[in-house]
């Protein structure tokens, strides 16, 4: 029978009657015909609970016991979804991260998933399971302990099921009703999309379009899994939500199908520092040693050998990315003459596919932030991306500004 994916985030089982309506959603699929591997999170708010426990009981925790607390989460869900099932008369069956087992790195709480035999459960649904109901965001290491996969990580979870049961569709429920344009909350006009490709989904994702976890998009890309975004909360047509697949399954699409945003962006500039061989490698090589995330990168043209240095990276990270650089300086393999760290910057994105074969794209962004007033202080760009670093109190100006430029709330 073919196999159907199917998986249910932290607020689409936050109570026993969520879970209950969620089993009906998969006692339908069941009905068709599907046997259907159901991923679970925690109930919202549990995980965030777990962490803290895990901090309040020891503040440089042993990464493997934080494991075994956060993944714990999990594993009621799994439960009381199964228990639901059966109650419906749907054979149903919870499997554990372990059981399974879902093999993974030994890279506590950021572990990756190397390997999903299917046996096991393809002996279940042989003998008359329907539905397996797997705790999502775990797995075992080498070793043979409990590890987590990251937050978000069910997603990923339920990507890597897809792939290993060559699974129909990967569907994702969730709160909101599919991917748009933007972000609803900051412009009215924002749109559903009824399909994004991969590429642009893997940009949106990790530009902070908090709906898919990053890492799930990368695993689907890589192994053309099917991923549909609905809402868990309203009646679902075949056609609901957005499906996320590859471009060749996207017949018309506009030039430009997002703008992301980001507020937790801070600029960082280094002030005269020399202009020699090596001297990129001697600023970031400690960042990223000290585990700082630059983002976009801008050298100045230099004056008698030495130039500014500007980067980006989150608000959290500036203390460390402070402390990195002043250490360096120390040791004398960097020398600057200040370090200006401005932490009322936002990244502003856009994202298409259609970029790729048009020109001018990168003009109308700046065209149109130049006619509302708004300086760019920092320009990156990639094949697909354009993104600017501005003034944080004209985010919301500049995404609504771009939204309507690109004409985003109309479909090709
Ligand atoms: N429960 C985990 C978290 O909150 C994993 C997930 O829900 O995807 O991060
Ligand atoms: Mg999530």
């Amino acid at each position: 029978m073919p196999v159907l994916v199917m998986k249910f985030g932290g607020t689409s089982v936050a109570t026993t009657d969520r879970i209950r309506r969620a089993a009906k959603r998969v006692g339908v699929e069941v009905a068709k015909g599907y046997d259907v591997i159901v991923i679970v999170s925690a109930m919202s708010g549990e995980t965030n609970k777990l962490v803290g426990l895990v901090g309040e009981t020891s503040p440089l925790y042993d990464a493997r016991e934080y494991d075994a607390v956060v993944s714990s989460g999990e594993n009621v869900t799994a439960g009381l979804m199964a228990l639901t099932l059966q109650e419906m008369d749907v054979p149903a069956r919870s499997w554990q991260g372990w059981q399974v087992p879902v093999k993974t790195t030994s890279a506590h709480s950021a572990a990756r998933i190397e390997d999903i035999p299917p046996d096991n459960i393809t002996a279940k649904f042989a003998e008359g399971m329907r539905v397996a109901v797997v705790a999502g965001f775990q797995g075992i290491s080498p070793e043979g302990r409990i590890t987590t996969l990251g937050r978000g990580g069910s997603d990923t979870t339920a990507v890597a099921f897809a792939a290993a049961f060559d699974a129909e569709r990967c569907d994702i429920y969730t709160d909101v009703d599919g991917v748009y344009t933007t972000d609803p909350r900051i412009c009215d006009k924002a749109r559903r999309l009824d399909r994004i490709a991969f590429e642009e989904m893997l940009e949106l994702a990790s530009l902070g379009a908090k709906v898919l976890q990053t890492r799930s998009v990368e695993l689907a890309m890589r192994y053309n899994v099917k991923l549909r975004v609905l809402s868990s909360f309203e009646e679902q047509s075949d056609d609901a939500g957005t499906l996320v697949c590859a471009e060749e399954e996207i017949m018309e699409s506009n030039v430009v199908n997002g703008i992301a945003y980001s507020r937790d962006e801070a600029k960082m500039t280094l002030i005269s520092v020399a202009d020699r061989p090596g001297i990129a490698a001697a600023i970031f090589g400690p960042l990223s040693e000290a585990g700082v995330n630059v983002d976009m990168i801008v050298q100045n043209i230099s004056e008698e050998g030495r130039t500014d240095m500007t980067f980006s990276c989150p608000t959290d990270q500036v203390l460390r990315a402070e402390k990195a650089l002043q250490e360096a300086k120390e040791r004398g393999d960097i020398n600057y003459h200040d370090l200006v760290a401005d932490t009322n910057v936002a990244k502003v994105s856009a994202v298409g596919i259609g970029m790729r074969s048009q020109s001018g794209v990168a003009a109308r962004m700046f065209r149109t932030l130049s006619d509302e007033g708004v300086n760019i202080k920092v320009i990156a760009t990639s094949e697909i991306k354009i993104s600017v670093l501005i003034d944080r109190k004209y985010m919301e100006l500049a995404v609504q500004a771009l939204h309507d430029a690109f004409e985003l709330d109309k479909s090709a």
